[in-house]
């Protein structure tokens, strides 16, 4: 009898642990489907819809056109896919977002119901989050202890496997319900999509290829220039680790390897270790806290009188904040469907301390734009920007994005590649173009105001504003 392969959050063939098993059963019938109804709030955004439209055309290929494709209820396609070929058993790899580990739970009673097998594997993390706890059985809640006791104190489980299995396909020709991946619609009707192309290569040749990329050109002085926004300093492997193209267990891999004979330093390297390590701990609080997502993990934060102000957010979202800084990231966030993580916390800072914005509002513009938009460092990454999480940046630290600016583009070479507006403007004025003189300002065709607007709130007051309103949380009113 064939066997059922899910790709799901693995979009590759090698170090795919539920692919391999399925292999070594006998034929294999892989599918993928899209399942659009379940996850309710957290349906895939447009950038990632792009991404894994162009990822599932790459897997088709290197399939050779055998991947099945289906849109609807995953346990009604499975179930009637299992009895239409006689299939005995389902493999797949985990997920970890709180809807899709309930739908699994449930597919898999259902399928065991009717005598069919289901195996399960870790494909996509280092270590499971159920196995790192405390010395009282209870998770860690701080990054450090988790990763320096819990996690290096373990060693990683498994080793990459080396090569893709050799795969026997079922001969499918009878299947009447799969469609071909141009009906699951994942383009947009408008073409906005063709800027993002220009910037990644989605599928698991683009993974390696930029794997190897940040080998020879980023990984060295990783640890000081991965908070330069405009240097290509940090990998870009967060949509491809997202859609599981390649696994974090062949990136340590592989640079572990690459240290054996180049010249890495180790403070490179682990910085580099220390980053996956939390998108880990990002897993690890969505498993422990399933409403990670749309609650805060401080209670008291539930208190907090956040303001509504759709204007506001509009021009957060556009980039017309006025604040270069934050504008550049939200330009660069639109055109290119990322954001340097640097510029994430600046304007996420800015949205929910100085306009006093949700932070729900930005994790949601955030999930919606971003190819890397991923449940649970979305989620975590908010929580942290806006002191509500667990092991977060206190409120009170609010990010100043005129001296983020001066200090952490200070050529203004970012500020410059998303607002050509602004290019001609004096350095010394760029991260705070109200301060020029009005000359100053006519030499570099700028009008404020009209090219580019005025800021949209005072940093001080806001700051003061934001402040009040944490220390009335704190105190319980
Ligand atoms: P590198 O510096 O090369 O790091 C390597 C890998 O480590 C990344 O690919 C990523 O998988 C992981 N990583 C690095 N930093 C973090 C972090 N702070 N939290 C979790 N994992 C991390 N990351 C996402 O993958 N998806 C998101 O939806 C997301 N939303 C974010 C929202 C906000 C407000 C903030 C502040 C951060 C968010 N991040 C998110 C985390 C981080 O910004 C990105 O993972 C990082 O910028 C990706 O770039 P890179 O691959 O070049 O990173």
């Amino acid at each position: 009898a064939p066997v059922i392969f899910w790709f799901r959050q693995d979009l590759r063939l090698a170090d795919n642990p539920g692919l391999t098993a399925a292999a070594q059963q006998g034929a294999v019938i892989p599918v993928y489907i899209l399942d659009d109804e379940q996850p309710g709030t957290w349906r895939m955004g447009s950038a990632s819809r792009w991404w894994l439209h162009r990822s599932l055309h790459q897997l088709e290929q290197q399939l050779q056109g055998r991947l099945l494709f289906f849109a609807g209820k995953a346990e009604e396609i499975l179930q009637r896919l299992t009895r239409a070929v006689g299939a005995e058993k389902v493999f797949w790899n985990r997920c970890y977002e709180p809807w899709r580990i309930e739908r699994d739970r449930r597919i898999k009673e259902t399928l065991n119901q009717t005598g069919i097998g289901v195996q399960s594997f870790n494909a996509s993390l280092l270590w499971e989050p159920w196995e790192v706890l405390k010395g009282d059985a209870t998770p860690y809640k701080v990054f450090t202890p988790y990763y320096r006791k819990g996690c290096l104190g373990r060693t990683v489980p498994r080793s990459p496997l080396e090569q893709a299995p050799a795969l026997h396909f079922y001969s499918t020709t009878n299947i009447s319900d799969g469609c071909p991946l141009a009906a699951l619609a994942l383009l947009p009707s408008q073409p906005w999509h063709k800027k993002l192309e220009q910037h990644w290569q989605p599928g698991e040749k683009g993974a390696h290829q930029r794997l190897n990329d940040f080998i020879a050109g980023g990984l060295d002085g990783y640890r000081q220039g991965r908070d330069f926004p405009a240097l290509e300093q940090t990998s870009r492997l967060s949509p491809h680790l997202h859609f599981g193209e390649i696994s974090p267990h062949q990136i340590r891999q592989t640079l572990l390897t690459a240290a054996a004979t180049e010249n890495i330093s180790a403070a490179d390297l682990d910085h580099f270790f220390s980053e996956l390590a939390w998108r880990e701990f990002s897993y690890y609080q969505l498993y422990h806290n399933t409403h990670l997502p749309e609650l805060p993990l401080r209670a008291e934060f539930q208190r907090f009188p956040w303001l509504k102000d759709e204007e506001g957010l509009r021009s957060w979202q556009g980039g017309l904040t006025g604040y270069p800084l934050v504008d550049a990231g939200m330009r660069e966030l639109w055109q290119t469907g990322f954001m340097h993580n640097r510029v994430r916390m600046v304007v996420g800072s800015f949205l929910v301390k100085n306009l006093m914005l949700p932070w729900q509002q930005g994790e949601s513009w955030f999930w919606d734009c971003l190819v890397d938009a991923d449940l649970a460092s979305n989620a975590a990454s908010w929580q942290w920007v806006a002191g509500c999480g667990a092991d977060a940046a206190p409120y009170f630290r609010i990010f100043n994005p005129v001296t983020q600016g001066q200090k952490f583009d200070p050529d203004g070479a970012y500020i410059r590649r998303y607002l050509p507006e602004l290019a001609q403007l004096p350095t010394r004025y760029l991260h705070a173009p109200w301060t020029a003189s009005a000359d100053m300002l006519e030499q570099a065709n700028v009008r404020l105001g009209v090219d580019y607007p005025l800021p949209i709130v005072d940093l001080k007051t806001s700051r003061k504003r934001a402040l009040a309103a944490y220390q009335m949380v704190r105190q319980g009113h």
